[in-house]
């Protein structure tokens, strides 16, 4: 035995339980590492790069590909604490980085010189807005869908590895009347790209397998480079990075590939999980390995884990063992609303760091940004700094900045900077012509009930002012009570919220009901816009930098927090309609709720908190999220009202929520013909419950309002679609006729319409 033999055997096996000391000194060959959560993968490949590099391998021959340029190089950290500073020479980044540096020099062999520009999402985005504006057919369509839902369209396609037009069949179906724009523009922004030298980042992936698989003597050259190739997070690869590493690790096989197909959590953007399970087929004579042992959490965090898990339809063959000994229980909050859910969760935080916790050993998870609005102002409120990632701060977004206008108007209607911002609604009303009404209107001793009254409008302008002039002249003239302003505004606001963001008012009147929820439930207008308006600390950071490198409070969506752990870990907002999130469409898609949910409680290692808020802001009351209703006895702690409820089921709280219906559902909207269903329509329904059967308690009653089954003819209003009528029905479907956007079919059990007065 030689000194690095000793060095690896004495140091691994100390560090590394058997198994993954075998993968860690796994000789040559594809090697598959397949595991579950907190199992060590991530640690295991760390010490593999260490071990090879000890092996005397050449360190700038060995890959490491994770998924953020920064986890890989807080893995080549780590890395260098065993084996010194020949980590540092190891090659360690993200797919992009690493086509990135092969194109610098092979570029010119795909019509791009050396020095081309690699264009970031922004512009991308911005280009795309200048193709937009050239083409004709946007022209006159307010409907015309902008820049940035263009530019995910074609980076969609890319990842998902379809063309434009199928993607659009499949996740666009809203805008297939817009295809053949689309394409134009398309063709338009790839001819700029490629007169200009320019690449996207998905044209980097493109371009690499473009020029491996088109030139064997130029791949074999470039994969000889790489004697060893190791990947983490294999589940979240696209199929594009799935055959970049075949192209590159075909001839040596010395390919390491790690990963859990239960956490793959990116489905929507294009990755496929079916990746790890093809890679024994791609690598002849691949070793798999899986790894048992968990060694984050405590037993009862993995148990709820474990419960997740075979919930799966695609059914994951593995368990999570404990490692540790018994923990605390997981608790679940069972809460009234979404702000009670903020207070406890921030005095709850408090208390931890009375306790002796770090604010950096806690976060908060959630499965969209908007969840934690309530809690990022009871955060602010106590002056605790926090760090948010993966969601974009609620206060910057133009169309919660307008809804606070209009509030800001109720309380103060000579408030000039406001008033600009809400007659920029008023449909046909150019930019001159809004700065001359709202000149006329502050001149005026009182506009409120002529700002109809200015001269020189167009007809359209003139009757959008007027329903402005009503709403001013009621918000402004009226009770000056929260819930009362927060509804007028969020009924008048929702409604031209399709006209002022055609192409994504579903995602932002969630945004809105959460501010809607907040503002009525605040004890005077006044103060929650003096709240609202007062800068956070100013540690605030959305969406950027990386997770672990900060001492704050972390609150993340659950996209952001791959890979990590903490000590304490809440999870909030864990019901129906918001995890899963209400704009599933598809099995599949609640497939991949369901993961994510997997990925969220196993965040945790010492302590799991799950918070339920039992009310929405439809006024609805939803269940705890089907995920967790169904755990089985002795799994967590259930507390209601801050005390036990002395049961650890659930049960009592999703009424008659009919999981073989909800599945239905899923499965009939997947089938629906694409043209006919918006996001909207597929929402989960409400829970129904039996007749006569007994609510669980601190359960409000679901709207009375709804329509349950519209008669042809009748009159009815859709959430988002606003007014029309009942043209046909068929089945659960119904197609409505909208006076604004014309007729839609849609599954009238997911669309809360309310019946109008004919
Ligand atoms: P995820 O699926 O969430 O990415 P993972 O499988 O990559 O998890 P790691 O992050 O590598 O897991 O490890 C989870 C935790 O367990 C880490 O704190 C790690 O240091 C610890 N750990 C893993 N293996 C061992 C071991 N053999 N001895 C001690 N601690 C270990
Ligand atoms: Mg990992």
């Amino acid at each position: 035995m030689n000194d690095r033999d000793r060095y690896t055997r004495l140091e691994l096996r100390g560090l590394l339980n058997e198994t993954q000391f075998q993968a860690a000194t796994h000789l040559d060959g594809p090697l598959l590492i397949v595991a579950g959560a907190g199992s060590g993968k991530t640690r295991t490949l760390v010490h593999r790069v260490a071990w090879l590099v000890d092996q005397g391998i050449v360190p700038s021959s060995i890959l490491l590909l994770t998924f953020a340029r920064k986890a890989a190089s807080e893995m080549l950290s780590r890395c260098a604490s065993l084996v010194g500073d020949r980590a540092g020479m190891v090659n360690g980044g993200t797919f992009h980085s690493l086509a990135n540096s092969i194109l610098r020099r092979y570029a010119p062999k795909l019509g791009f010189s050396s020095q081309f520009g690699i264009m970031d999402q922004d512009d991308s985005e911005t280009l795309i807005g200048r193709l937009r504006g050239e083409d004709p057919a946007h022209k006159g369509h307010a409907a015309f869908p902008k820049r940035n839902t263009i530019q995910n369209i074609f980076s969609q396609a890319v990842n998902k590895d379809t063309d434009v037009g199928r993607l659009m069949q499949s996740s666009f179906p809203h805008l297939l009347e817009f295809e053949t724009a689309l394409l134009r523009i398309l063709a338009a922004y790839r001819r700029h790209k490629q007169e200009n030298d320019l690449m996207d980042f998905d044209d980097l992936l493109v371009n690499l397998e473009r020029l491996l698989a088109g030139d064997e003597g130029v791949r074999r050259e470039i994969a000889s480079r790489y004697s060893h190739i190791l990947v983490d997070e294999y589940q979240d690869t696209n199929p594009i990075q799935a055959r970049l590493t075949a192209l590159l690790g075909r001839d040596h096989l010395n390919v390491t590939a790690v990963g859990d197909e239960a956490q793959s959590i990116y489905g929507f953007r294009g990755a496929n999980f079916r990746n790890i399970m093809d890679f024994p087929d791609i690598f002849q004579g691949t070793k798999i390995l899986t790894l048992e042992d968990n060694y984050r959490s405590h037993p009862q965090i993995l148990a709820v884990a474990n419960h997740l898990l075979s919930q799966a339809r695609e059914r994951f063959e593995k368990t999570l063992r404990a490692n540790r000994p018994d923990g605390p229980p997981v608790k679940i909050l069972l809460l009234d609303d979404t702000r009670d859910e903020a207070v406890t969760v921030a005095g709850s935080i408090e208390a931890d760091l009375r306790a002796g916790l770090a604010p950096r050993d806690i976060a908060v998870l959630f499965r969209a940004g908007s969840h934690s609005f309530e809690l990022e102002s009871q955060l602010t409120k106590r002056r605790l700094a926090y760090s948010k990632y993966g969601g974009r701060k609620f206060l910057e977004m133009a169309h919660t900045k307008d809804y606070l206008c209009y509030l800001r108007l109720a309380v103060n209607p000579r408030d000039g900077q406001s008033l600009r911002r809400v007659l920029g609604h008023v449909d046909g009303l150019g930019p001159k012509g809004q700065e001359k009404a709202a000149l006329w209107a502050l001149g005026q001793e009182e506009y409120l009930s002529s700002l109809d009254q200015a001269p020189a409008y167009k007809d359209k302008a003139r009757k959008s002012l007027s329903s402005l002039r009503d709403l001013l002249a009621s918000i402004c003239l009226g009770p000056l009570e929260p819930a009362l302003v927060a509804k007028e505004v969020f009924d008048f606001y929702s409604g031209i919220l399709p006209r002022l963001f055609p192409d994504d008012y579903p995602s932002r009147l969630q945004d809105l009901m959460e501010i809607r929820n907040m503002a009525a439930e605040a004890p005077d207008l006044v103060s929650f816009l003096a709240d609202t308006t007062l800068d956070p600390p100013n540690t605030l950071v959305v969406g950027q930098g990386d997770v672990k490198d900060r001492n704050d409070l972390t609150l993340s969506t659950i996209h952001s927090a791959k890979g990590l752990e903490w000590p304490k870990v809440y999870v909030i907002s864990a019901v129906e309609g918001r995890f899963p999130s209400a704009y599933v469409k598809s099995s599949q898609d609640i497939e991949e709720e369901l993961r994510l949910m997997y990925v969220a409680v196993t965040r945790a290692c010492d302590q799991l908190v799950v918070t339920m808020p039992l009310k929405d802001n439809w006024g609805g009351s939803p269940c705890p999220s089907r995920f967790l209703a169904r755990l089985g006895p002795g799994l967590a702690e259930v507390f209601q009202n801050g005390r036990p409820t002395g049961t650890d089921s659930l049960s009592p709280y999703h009424g008659s929520l009919d999981f073989e219906l909800l599945d239905e559902v899923m499965n009939s909207a997947h089938d629906l013909p694409k043209r006919a269903i918006g996001v909207q329509e597929a929402k989960i329904p409400p829970p129904r419950r039996a007749p006569g059967k007994a609510r669980g308690k601190g359960a409000a009653p679901t709207r009375g309002e709804e329509c349950q089954r519209p008669a042809l003819g009748q009159r009815v209003s859709h959430p988002v679609f606003g007014p029309g009528s009942v043209v046909a029905m068929e089945g659960p479907r119904a197609t409505i006729d909208f006076d604004q956007f014309g007729k839609k079919t849609i599954l009238v059990q997911f669309a809360k319409l309310v019946p109008l007065s004919p």
